[in-house]
Order: structure tokens, then sequence, then C-alpha cells
């Protein structure tokens, strides 16, 4: 089963899933800025009615505690919108973590990550469907970093649940997989985030080889890759067989992305980036592992 903040659903009713979004996000606390602070309920669901004409049923949501998740609004939204959405547990980039999580041991992390996949959420019945979006930062994973990808590691192997990272910038994702290999837990159950801000065929193909997934999550952030660029690599990824672990999405966390802004907000992959993988010859059963079994499979446990 998968589970969703409006409880556990067949893996066959998520359907066409945008892989790592942002619903309800305040990362104030660091960039100081007003920009990455979505939290209007009504905002998000006006944003969300393009994409769910155009079919899309689900949503992962990988804010996380330190993002201020707040996942009584993800509820609302889920009824208001009848969307499923899988919401995340989860600490993100160093800078961001508190005083507790500094000091804390892995296993008191680990304690936080079971409670929220099990459990529940802020005192309601909402339970964690996947563990992150656990980051590492641009110039390596700093060690309270890797403290948090172990307790992930840890309690993906015990539950079943899965990772979904964040590399920034799209760099040092092989180094992530070697630190969640390590605990032995199933590479399936990982995704590694944001292999599209790096588009180098060999990285990729290094990183698949271990058995995880990998994530084109960026689409329509322009300002580092082309989507053409994107569909070209992602089309070469299927022709060596990668198909089965690659899931879309969008990654967006910034109001200024947003349609009420005059931009796309979650529709580019659904919009255009699939007309432009049709063009480099994808085809549409590709698409449908990519949109649906993927995430289906690697988020069922
Ligand atoms: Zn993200």
């Amino acid at each position: 089963m998968i589970q969703a903040v409006r409880g556990s659903i067949p893996k066959e009713d998520l359907g066409i899933t945008m892989s790592h979004e942002h619903l309800i996000i305040d990362l104030r606390d660091v960039r100081k800025d007003n920009e990455s602070y979505i939290s209007d309920v009504d905002v998000v669901c006006e944003e969300l009615k393009t994409i769910k004409e155009l079919g899309v049923k689900s949503i992962v949501e990988l804010s996380t505690i330190d993002m201020h998740r707040d996942v009584k609004k993800l509820l609302e939204i889920s009824n208001r919108m009848d969307m499923h959405i899988v919401c995340a547990t989860g600490y993100y980039l160093q800078e961001y973590h508190s005083k507790w999580l500094l000091e804390a041991s892995i296993e008191d992390i680990c304690e936080v990550f079971r409670h929220e996949i099990t459990i529940g959420i802020d005192d309601t019945e909402i339970k964690a469907g996947v563990i992150g979006e656990i980051a590492s930062g641009y110039d390596g994973i700093r060690e309270n970093e890797k403290k948090v990808l172990i307790a992930a590691a840890r309690v993906s192997k015990e539950t079943g649940c899965a990772i979904s990272t964040h590399c920034d910038h799209g760099r040092y994702g092989e180094e992530q997989v070697e630190i969640l290999l390590n605990e032995g837990l199933n590479p399936d159950s990982v995704i590694i985030g944001h292999m599209d801000l790096l588009l180098d065929l060999d990285y990729h193909v290094r990183i698949l080889k271990q058995g995880v997934n990998i994530a084109f999550d960026t689409v329509s952030k322009t300002s580092y890759q082309s989507d053409e660029d994107r569909a070209k690599q992602l089309k070469q990824l299927l022709d060596l067989g990668y198909e089965d672990h690659i899931v879309l999405s969008q990654d967006v966390s910034r109001k200024s992305y947003l349609v009420s802004e005059g931009r796309l907000g979650y529709t580019p992959v659904m919009c255009y980036f699939v007309d432009l993988l049709k063009l480099e010859g994808v085809s549409e059963q590709q698409l449908e592992k990519l949109l649906i079994h993927n995430p289906a499979r690697i988020l069922d446990f």
C-alpha cells in the first residue's frame, strides 16, 4: 500500500504522479525572503486545477520538518482537489537543521522518522509515505547530513518506506548512494533527486547501476539546463535500459514559479515535457512507467 495523507491506498490508485513537489513550504528561516514561502491553500488548489485536468492524480510532497511541512493543510488540499498527496518525514540541508537535530543521535532521528511513518505527524493520524527530501550540500555531504542519511536508510530498511533525496545542483549523488546502501536497505526504495541539474550520462549510469532510482525533477528550471537537453539525456538513459528507474517532476519551491506569478507552476511536465520526450522517440509505455508505474512501485510498502 501507499501511505497518502487521506490514508493508505493500493498502488494501482496512484495514477499519474509528480514525484517531487512542494505545495506548502517555508524556507524563510534560512533564505530570509518571502519568495520561498507558499502557505495559502486557496492559491495552491487553484494552481493544481490545470494538472488535475491533464490527468495528474497524485503528488509526492517532499517538504521536510525543517521546511515547516504542514500536513493539516496538505490534507485539506488533498480533500478539496480529490488528489492523492504523499507527505514526507525528513530533514533538509544542514543550514536548516535545528539545535536539537545538530545534537541528536542517529537513533534519535530514526525515532522521529519511525513515529511519523507508523504513528502519525504533529498529533494527527496522517502518516508519512516517504522519507525526504534528504539533502546534501553543494560542496559535499556534511556531518549532520550524513547522520540524517544514515537514519533515513535504517528506517527505510526497517519499514520499507522509500527515501527521496536532494542533491544540491545534482552533485554528490554517488556518495549519497554509498552511505544509504551501506545500511543494507533495498536499493529500489531510493530515489536520488535533482539528477537533471547535472546532465552527465556516465554519472547517471554509475548511480543507476547501483540499483537505485533517479529523478528528473526540476523540469522547466532552464537556468540550469534546457528542457530539450533534459529530454535528450533521458532518452539516452531509456535506450540504455533504465526505463523502470526514472521519475519526473518540477520541484516547485518558490512563489515566483507559480502560474499566479506568471510562470508555469506545476504544469511543465504534463504541458510540454512529455511532448519533448515523444519527439525524442520515447514511447507511451515508457512514459507510463516514468509517470505512473515507477513511482507506484517505489512508494509501495
Ligand atoms: Zn524539493
